[in-house]
């Protein structure tokens, strides 16, 4: 049988195998996409759609997320696909958390970050969303950018083979990898590189190998109201006090101890389920809520109506929207490192895995594409 073949194979639809793909098809190589699935179902599409380079870490991690942004842009704009260039609002309520977002302010631009403290009334003149009592201020940052993930994922693959003429080959899973050979499903390829992009998939391809990285999974439970009625706009994604504790952009931030101490303290629920609480929009204005942060390797089936209730339940203290009424609920999982931002590791002689890049795999992906493709000098 002729075997098939192409520079470039690349492993999973998802976000990072989509981003890997156009890195590569830039550089004017051939690349063929395989997804195992009818089409991708995996983190990529069960996400808030957040480009957010505001919650990462100082230092490389934020040069990548700003990096990944910028070319994130330059494919919007290239492939006509839409997207929201809201920003983001950190809003605070209690003087623990104003501490927090205030030092952050302070300390932030000089680490590369474009933020800026606002008053209660300048929190209120930007988001019509935010609940006037009690508010303390909040954390502007422009640069956050809002994609609708379901539509985005399952249109760029039309974008690359159209502009780019990258093949894809969906329904059809890879399961061997040994250069030249690419075994996927019922068809052979040859290719020079291979870059697996393959999520939380721990047991197909290089299982030794990934069984000694530490790779864990992460469950999310999420949620997304119904359309907001008259074209009702949130305006700036949301954040709240909660999601100070949980991005590492704020572990920057003296004054981040005693916010985690009183959060244990008081909201003892919040922190055994990793909840915080995140708010984008989606081109039909309906709002996606979440999320919660349950670690291991088993991923259980059913979700936890409690945590729905908590994330509810925190929502309405600062959300002020026409309608809470939940249309849908779902959850998601990613592969997570305990330590690392992401995992980028050669697995074979012109093999790359890159994988577990948390919850900033949206926000990271392009960048993580973009610098495989240079260091594997494609
Ligand atoms: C609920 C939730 C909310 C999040 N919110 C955000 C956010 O707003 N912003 C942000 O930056 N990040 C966010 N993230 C994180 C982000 O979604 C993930 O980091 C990212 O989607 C991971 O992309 P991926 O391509 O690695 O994995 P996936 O999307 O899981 O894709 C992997 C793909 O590989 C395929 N595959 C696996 N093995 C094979 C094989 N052997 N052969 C063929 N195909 C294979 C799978 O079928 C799958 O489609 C969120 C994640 C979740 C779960």
């Amino acid at each position: 049988m002729p075997a098939n073949r192409a520079d470039i194979a690349i492993v999973g639809g998802g976000i990072l195998g989509l981003a890997h793909a156009y890195a590569a098809a830039r550089k004017g190589r051939s690349v063929v996409v395989f997804e195992r699935s009818p089409r991708a179902t995996g983190a990529s599409v069960r996400n808030f759609g957040m480009i957010w380079p505001i919650g990462q870490a100082a230092g490389a991690i934020h040069d990548l997320a700003l990096r990944s942004r910028e070319i994130w842009l330059d494919v919007l704009e290239r492939s006509r696909l839409p997207y929201r260039p809201t920003g983001s609002l950190h809003v605070t309520y209690r003087d623990d958390e104003a501490e927090v977002a205030h030092e952050f302010s302070e300390i932030a631009p000089h680490h590369g970050y474009a933020c800026q403290w606002l008053s209660p009334d300048e929190v209120l003149s930007k988001s019509q969303a935010v609940r006037a009592p009690g508010l303390c201020g909040g954390l502007w940052s422009p640069l956050e950018l809002t994609v609708d993930p379901r539509s985005i994922v399952a249109k760029l693959p039309v974008f690359l083979a159209e502009q780019f003429n990258v093949e894809f080959r969906f329904n059809c899973a890879v399961h061997a990898i040994h250069l030249p050979v690419v075994e996927a499903g019922a068809e052979r390829w040859e290719v020079d590189r291979a870059i697996v992009c393959s999520g939380d998939d721990f047991a197909t391809l290089f299982p030794a190998l990934l069984a000694q990285c530490g790779l864990t999974r992460c469950k999310l439970q999420m949620m997304r109201t119904a359309p907001q009625p008259d074209g009702w706009q949130l305006g700036p994604s949301l954040a709240a006090g909660l999601t100070l504790r949980y991005y590492p952009a704020f572990q920057i931030c003296t004054t981040l101890t005693q916010l985690k101490q009183r959060v244990a303290a008081e909201m003892p629920d919040y922190d055994r389920w990793g909840i915080h609480l995140l708010v984008s929009q989606t081109e039909p204005g309906e709002l996606t809520l979440g999320d919660s942060h349950e670690y291991g390797p088993a991923v259980e089936i059913f979700d936890k109506p409690e945590i729905d209730q908590l994330i509810l339940r925190y929502a309405q203290t600062f959300l002020h929207a026409p309608t809470l009424e939940i249309a849908q609920r779902w959850h998601g999982v990613y592969s997570k490192h305990p330590d690392q931002p992401f995992v980028s590791l050669d697995a074979d002689e012109g093999v790359r895995i890159v994988t577990a890049a948390g919850g900033s795999g949206m926000t990271l992906s392009f960048g993580l594409g973009a610098q495989a493709v240079r260091e594997m000098e494609i």
